[in-house]
């Protein structure tokens, strides 16, 4: 018998929204289940919860007691013919990783930082830097277990009508306890990237059209700031695997993927997290964006080699990053759309953000290919990701704006991605579709 849960403050990776709620964190599937039983004889609505990485509410709880599900992350086997490995859901990529990779294995998709759990990989049915190549995560799991409501273990295939409900169910299809994900095969721990600059959304747009069979992974920076001709410009970096070691062998060593804990050998990241806080601004941020797209256009078009872990989770070198945002913390805005409005909407969704006087610090752009789940979120087409901090000013004209946003996508058939949702826009839509089908 595990003892009653103290009520936590429990946050969205954005730190805009949090529950106060119970948190059970169980640490073996058997706990798992009596936790379960007990909170169900209570009559409490859990929320499954992972690394808690989604930068919205998703993951809280305010009506009821949160489940961690973190504590259950052994990797249970590894088969090396097939490349597949099987895991504890609460495992995350970072974990996979580390344990494929000097056997020549990487994850088909990793998101944007490693802490994300495989458990919740399945259930937002995460995507890469390479969607368009790759399609999403789920697509190269060829097996899950969850929870029935009995607490008993249910595998589940693709084909399988249950499946559907844990893909993209975001907790709905039950707790997922157990992954197999089929890994790909690679030779080295390098890709080689190329890094430049584009002075326009148009540029950008069709650079990434017509590298999208080329290039393993492709994503464009883009600099939300300016409006005109140089509006949507951007940094692009795109990448395929190395196939030739290195001087250094073929790096698929722990220690050649670390992270490291300076920028350039000298400057300690932890430092440059908190110089982060002196830029979070307005101005700060234009002069950011400007400077990086100044520094890349004056380099010319950069070839180079980098490990698989610097290009892929560039983010988790910096420490507590997101405290920059502090006080107020910081919403993510992801809109989707198919890729026959892509240009009209996404310049629309830049012009209101210069028309609204809220506009995101860092933009990411990605080309899509279409989802083959019952719940996908993504066309055949693009997205950007936008950050903006939250201010008690700020907060009322924030919001507006996103209402606008969501009206933009509803119209262009596009849709948000509930990960990175703090503002309702998900419920709003769902709420919508249902309300016009009822009524
Ligand atoms: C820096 C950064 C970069 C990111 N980059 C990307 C990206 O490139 N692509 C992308 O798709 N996303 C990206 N994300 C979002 C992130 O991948 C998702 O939000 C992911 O779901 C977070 O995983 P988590 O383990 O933290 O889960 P949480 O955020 O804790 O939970 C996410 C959802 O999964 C459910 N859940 C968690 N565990 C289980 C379980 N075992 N069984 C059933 N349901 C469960 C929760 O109820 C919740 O609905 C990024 C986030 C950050 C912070």
């Amino acid at each position: 018998m595990t003892a009653p849960a103290v009520p936590e403050r429990v946050d969205g990776f954005g730190l805009y929204s949090f529950s106060v709620s119970p948190v059970h964190r169980p640490r073996s599937v058997p706990e798992l289940v009596e936790t379960l039983a007990r909170l169900r004889a209570e009559g409490a609505p859990v929320v499954f919860r992972g690394a808690g990485r989604s930068y919205g509410p998703v993951a809280t709880n305010p009506s009821g007691p949160v489940v961690e599900m973190t504590g259950l992350n052994r990797i249970l086997s590894f088969d090396d013919a097939a490349g597949v490995v099987r895991a504890e859901a609460g495992a995350t990529i970072g974990d996979v990783w580390r344990h494929a990779l000097p056997r020549g294995f990487w994850p088909p998709v990793v998101t944007g930082t490693e802490h994300v759990t495989l458990g919740a990989a399945v259930a937002a049915n995460v995507h890469g830097k390479n969607h368009w190549k790759r399609g999403s995560f789920a697509e190269h799991v060829p097996e899950v277990t969850v929870l029935d409501g009995d607490g008993s273990p249910r595998r589940l295939r693709p084909e399988e009508p249950g499946m559907a409900r844990v893909v993209g169910g975001w907790g709905e299809g039950g707790p997922v306890v157990e992954v197999a994900l089929r890994l790909k095969p690679v030779r080295t721990g390098y890709l080689d990237v190329e890094g430049f600059a584009l002075g326009s959304l148009d540029e950008t747009l069709r650079c990434l059209e017509e590298g999208k069979e080329d290039w393993e992974y492709q994503v464009a920076w883009v600099d939300c700031f300016p409006s005109g001709a140089a509006l949507g410009r951007s940094v692009v970096h795109r990448a395929n695997h190395s196939a030739e070691p290195g001087k250094g062998g073929a790096g698929l060593d722990l220690a050649t993927q670390s992270l490291g804990t300076r920028v350039a050998g000298v400057v300690p990241k932890a430092l440059v997290s908190r110089l982060l806080g002196l830029f979070t601004s307005d101005p700060g941020m234009r002069w950011v964006n400007l400077g990086k797209l100044l520094a890349t256009r004056a380099g010319g078009t950069r070839r180079y080699r980098q490990t698989l872990a610097a290009f892929n989770f560039l983010l988790d070198s910096l420490p507590d990053w997101r405290n920059a945002y502090l006080p107020g913390g910081f919403i993510q805005y992801q809109v989707f759309v198919p890729k026959e409005s892509a240009r009209e909407v996404l310049a629309e969704a830049i012009r209101l953000q210069h028309e609204a006087g809220a506009v995101s610090y860092l933009g990411v752009l990605k080309r899509h290919r279409s989802d083959r789940f019952p719940n996908a979120y993504a066309p055949d087409g693009w997205s950007l990701a936008l950050d903006f901090p939250v201010t008690r000013r700020g907060a009322p004209r924030l919001i507006r704006l996103c209402r606008r946003l969501d009206e933009l996508v509803s119209r262009s058939g596009g849709g948000v991605y509930r990960a990175k949702d703090c503002v309702g826009s998900w419920e709003r839509r769902i709420a919508n579709r249902i309300y016009t089908r009822e009524f």
